[in-house]
């Protein structure tokens, strides 16, 4: 879904289901419109107040509403660009770009609790003045060149990991400076089951006992209802995060802003009904969210997966990793076969479904 245009302040709000999302619409309508009409007439002239005042950091131009002017002609363009090229792809985004200095095309990032200008990434080139586009150019991977080139593990466990912190935290109010930091509210003891993965436990260390998740979730359900959060319940991430993991020694993949058990089966299905030996290069994930990117591409037997922040380079500064294709279906396919299983078996203990977006 493109929330491009929007500024979503709360996490939890990028994926509230469409026919909710209506519903409030309408219930709040009369009132939320003009409300909202004029929040964002107030915000974007206190935006204007803090430009006029904001020195550029690069080379010291005031920052003005000519780099207003300039930003938004440049988002739209590079939102423009990203969904014409890849019509398909999943995309989902929050706006970093709020001024561009017109001195020297410094790129910022605007904090609306704060009122502070920060200095994005992206715009760390010597005044180059194309910079700011060139890193709204697609990359174009040519994956005969890059393929070969990405690191080749041999071997590796490619699975799902439920993240576990063995704490209970929440959000704090933005301080006097704009920081918003976590606060520990309980200590939460975790399951008696080895964490291979940082942070969190694979299903192939779950199977079999799955109890002992469960009661690990009950303790922070309970956790959270006694520090008063049982709204946070509504928006369960990120203590019941799932994502896909692929591991050496260490954990090769990071998949930000994955969370839910669709989303880590999306990846393994991805690879499980790939062309294992497909003689021309074929791409099975394309994946971009605010300041990530992921491409999954199979070709001769081997799959290629490349994470890299888009918005500090246009092309991956890695060629990332590479896999053979055969041994990784082979170790997806029963990783997504235990994640199934031991969802339903969460599902029906807490009687709700914790790690899906509804
Ligand atoms: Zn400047």
């Amino acid at each position: 879904m493109l929330m491009a245009a929007c500024e979503c302040y709360h996490a939890g709000m990028r994926r509230l289901p469409l026919p909710l999302l209506v519903l409030i619409i309408l219930i709040a309508f009369p009132v939320a419109i003009p409300i909202g009409i004029a929040s964002w007439i107030w915000d974007r002239r206190r935006m204007r107040a803090a430009a006029e005042r904001t020195h550029c950091e690069r080379c010291g131009a005031t920052l003005g509403v000519a780099s207003l002017r300039r930003a938004d002609t440049e988002w739209a363009k590079r939102v423009a660009a990203l969904l014409d090229a890849r019509p398909t792809m999943r995309f989902r985004m929050v706006r970093s770009l709020w001024a561009i200095c017109e001195a020297c095309g410094a790129e910022y990032d605007y904090d609306f609790r704060s009122r502070i200008f920060r200095r994005g990434a992206g715009s760390d080139g010597p005044g180059d003045p194309d910079k700011a586009s060139a890193s709204s150019t697609i990359p174009n991977l040519d994956d005969r060149v890059w393929l070969p080139a990405a690191r080749p593990i041999e071997d590796f466990v490619c699975d799902v990991s439920f993240r576990v912190d063995g704490k209970l935290t929440t959000l704090r109010d933005a301080d006097a400076s704009g920081r918003r930091g976590s606060v520990v509210l309980a200590e939460i003891v975790p399951p008696e089951l080895p964490r291979r993965a940082p942070g969190g436990i694979i299903t192939a260390d779950i199977v079999g006992h799955t109890e002992a998740l469960v009661a690990y979730y009950r303790r922070l359900i309970a956790a959270a209802e006694e520090a008063g959060l049982t709204d946070q319940l509504q928006r369960p991430f990120p203590h019941f995060a799932v994502k896909p993991v692929i591991m050496a020694d260490t954990e090769l993949t990071e998949f930000a802003w994955y969370d839910t058990v669709s989303e880590a089966g999306a990846v393994l299905r991805a690879i499980i009904t790939c062309p294992l030996d497909a003689s021309e290069p074929q791409e099975i994930l394309d994946d971009l969210e605010q300041g990530w990117r992921g491409r999954m591409t199979v070709w001769r037997g081997r799959i290629g997966l490349v994470e890299w922040n888009w918005e500090q380079t246009a092309l991956p500064p890695t060629s990332g990793y590479s896999f053979d294709a055969a041994k990784l279906a082979s170790q997806a396919n029963p990783a997504l076969q235990r994640l199934e299983a031991i969802h339903r078996e969460l599902v029906q203990a807490l009687g709700r479904d914790y790690w899906n977006y509804r």
